[in-house]
């Protein structure tokens, strides 16, 4: 018993609320991510000068979940509220997960400013290529074919248009210091009829986060796009979800690192 508590110790995140339900929907990567985060103010030693920026939309919800301070934005805008931020109080450190929908949609020309001035400033984009909160509509990110409330036969791209890839427009400014596209969801495995998942994603993301806060603490803007899923909206089990995130999404989202001027990948 004794040494049980000690391993629970060990492995608490002291950002997290301990015991407080997130309202994520189960199989969300969402809470994983915040996890990340959590662990990575902490180690870094940040943690009492972090500042989030909730955005509109199931991120905003980290609010529930992190103990750091926060502030809110108007949908689409956390990029210019973090610019604020970090003019009035240089030494913090201010990050937000935004949506796709809320950070190339509404947003987008808050985050292209903000990335073109190079803010030191980290945005972490969840993308599963749709807005997940209002209830599964076309996002700027939703690919060829994909159902959606508001493109029940499939976006068609030769009326909406093809998807953003926001890597690609961020590249075209000379601002950012730190560009990361990778995968959150895990991989399912399934083994002899059992079905696990695999941790390479988490661990992989986690040095990516650290990457992206430690750009930020070397005086650049970094921005990282996580591929995750949001089975409700895609109506797919979760396994099924998140396979499709390895298998479909990745093929109009591949990973890359688009640019990593401190040279940072490979140091964690
Ligand atoms: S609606 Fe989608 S993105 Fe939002 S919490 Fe549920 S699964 Fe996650």
């Amino acid at each position: 018993m004794g040494s049980e508590v000690n391993v629970r110790q060990a492995t608490r995140i002291p950002l997290i609320y301990e015991g407080k339900a997130s309202t994520f929907c189960p199989g969300c990567e969402h809470g994983l991510l915040l996890k990340l985060i959590a662990r990575a103010l902490v180690e870094l030693g940040v943690a009492d000068r972090a500042v989030m920026v909730g955005t509109v939309g199931c991120s905003s919800l980290g609010y529930m979940v992190l103990d750091t301070d926060f502030v809110q934005a108007p949908h689409g805008r956390a990029p210019a509220v973090m610019a604020g931020i970090k003019l009035v109080e240089p030494d913090s450190v201010v990050f937000a997960v935004q949506g796709d929908g809320d950070a190339l949609s509404i947003g987008l020309q808050e985050l292209i400013y903000a990335a073109s001035r190079g803010t030191p400033m980290t945005v972490f984009m969840y993308n599963n290529m749709t807005f997940g909160m209002t209830g599964g509509q076309m996002a700027p990110t939703t690919i060829p074919g994909m159902r959606t409330t508001t493109t029940p036969r499939g976006r068609d791209a030769r009326s909406s248009g093809g998807p953003m890839d926001a890597c690609r427009i961020l590249s075209a400014v000379d601002g950012p210091a730190y560009l990361r596209r990778a995968v959150l969801a895990p991989r399912p495995i399934r083994v002899k009829g059992r079905l696990f998942y695999s941790t390479r994603e988490a661990l992989e993301a986690y040095r990516i986060v650290v990457n992206a806060f430690r750009a930020q603490l070397m005086g650049g803007f970094s921005f990282v796009e996580f591929l995750g899923s949001c089975n409700v909206n895609w109506r797919m089990g979760i396994d099924e979800s998140k396979a499709f995130v390895h298998d479909v999404s990745t093929k109009y989202f591949p990973p890359a690192l688009c640019r990593d001027l401190y040279g940072l990948e490979g140091k964690v």
